[in-house]
């Protein structure tokens, strides 16, 4: 149970995945950084905020100002590098924002993000086509 709903995400959109790839391609090698908001337990739309591209942290920062909204469920930011694996800093973050954390890695196709719960555990989600 959490305060960001009950509801269970399952899959998220082929359409989003496509979108964080092109802005990952396009703020590398800067990390990358967006909202999440669910439709139906499916992760539908990025939630840009401005002036994310220069790293997660303040692009979660600023997320967090955002008037709250519970259909926004977690962060997607992308790793320059090839591990898609959590750093401390994200698993600190996972724990205080969001139930659901996307990483893409580089080179940011679809096989190379993972998700993960607000604990860092791996979840399975389905792409929805
Ligand atoms: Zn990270």
């Amino acid at each position: 149970m959490s305060l960001f709903g009950k509801k269970e995400i399952t899959g998220i959109t082929e359409r989003v995945l496509k979108m964080v790839s092109e802005s990952a391609k396009d703020a590398h090698p800067n990390e990358f950084a967006a909202g999440l908001r669910e439709i139906d337990g499916v992760i539908s739309e990025l939630i840009l905020v401005p002036g994310t591209v220069s790293g997660p942290v303040s692009a979660i920062l600023k997320l967090t100002n955002l008037p709250v909204d519970y259909s926004i469920v977690g962060v997607v930011h992308t790793h320059p590098g090839r591990n898609p694996s959590p750093s401390k800093k994200d698993f600190n973050m996972f724990g205080r924002y969001g139930r659901i954390h996307i990483i893409m890695a580089y080179p940011y196709d679809l096989d190379s993000w993972q998700a993960y719960d607000s604990t860092g555990k791996e979840i399975d989600l389905e792409i929805i086509r």
